[in-house]
């Protein structure tokens, strides 16, 4: 359910402004580094060419209520769920919508979160779509980064930024080292995670058995977010003593093994599995 208390307000002014002048375009790219504003706008504007309220859109008549929890058949959300792509097979489905009518409003809304995950041939597939539509369609890209999207999809949208709300520098950095905004949010409070992952660190260093019964532990349960964090933590331990100047051949060494461990992760080698492979490496 999306909560439109979430809603970038100077963006959706701009967007509301467009809307009274009949200026709304038919392709977005909102960038946003978590991407809850961005998503909870798109949602937002669809609400607003079909609320039936007096404060449009007030988010609570029937038809808000519909697209909010994503039961309406104009508004359509494509979304990686966690994967590492977005691949043609998913944005398929919306080209064969675009050809159709609304089938209750004026328009119909295509949102594509996390739309840096699109593969080559999905966003060749995309592309019609964001030419002049045959259908009044409005589509919107929501991506954490703007860098990471086609020059030729981003020449065909406007660009709406909610960079300027600020995003802490930890959280720029989890989001640079690869964890999705998702992950990011139900990390929650990392003081444990972090000793955890130092004590990990002090006996991977004394080479103490004890490593393996850690790793154990860290594994149980972990999301994928915590995975992640645990490898980003490792790293950033290990540079902090490089900076200090301490045990630098076997930081460097550590700091090694850990790219090596990106690698293994990245192609599906299990978490615990890196985890013995450091131990046993280091
Ligand atoms: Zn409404």
């Amino acid at each position: 359910m999306i909560n439109l208390k979430d809603v970038g307000k100077q963006q959706a002014e701009f967007l509301k402004d467009a809307y009274t002048h009949k200026k709304i375009a038919h392709s977005y790219l909102f960038v946003d580094p978590m991407q809850k504003k961005g998503l909870a706008t798109a949602y937002w504007l669809a609400c607003l060419f079909n609320c039936n309220g007096e404060n449009k859109p007030d988010g609570t008549c029937n038809e808000c209520q519909r697209i909010l929890t994503g039961n309406h058949p104009d508004v359509f959300l494509v979304d990686s769920n966690g994967k590492q792509s977005l691949s043609i097979d998913q944005v398929r489905p919306l080209k064969q919508e675009l050809s159709k009518s609304p089938v209750e409003g004026t328009r119909r809304f295509f949102f594509i979160k996390n739309a840096e995950k699109l593969t080559l041939a999905a966003n060749n597939a995309l592309l019609n779509l964001l030419e002049e539509p045959v259908a009044p369609v409005v589509t919107i890209l929501i991506t954490t980064n703007e860098n990471q999207i086609l020059p030729t999809v981003r020449s065909r949208t406007q660009i709406i930024s909610f960079e300027n709300e600020k995003v802490d520098s930890q959280t720029g950095q989890l989001l640079e080292y690869g964890l999705t905004s998702d992950e990011i949010e139900e990390l929650g409070n990392l003081d444990s995670l972090k000793q955890e992952v130092k004590y990990l660190y002090q006996e991977l260093f004394e080479h103490n058995e004890l490593a393996f019964v850690r790793a154990y532990h860290l594994a149980q349960n972990a999301t994928s977010g915590k995975q992640k964090f645990v490898f980003y933590w490792l790293k950033n331990l290990s540079l902090e003593a490089l900076r200090q100047n301490k045990s630098i051949q076997e930081n460097t060494h550590l700091l090694d093994i850990l790219m090596q461990i990106d690698k293994m992760y990245s192609s599906n080698v299990s978490f615990i599995n890196c985890l013995d492979y450091l131990i046993l490496n280091f």
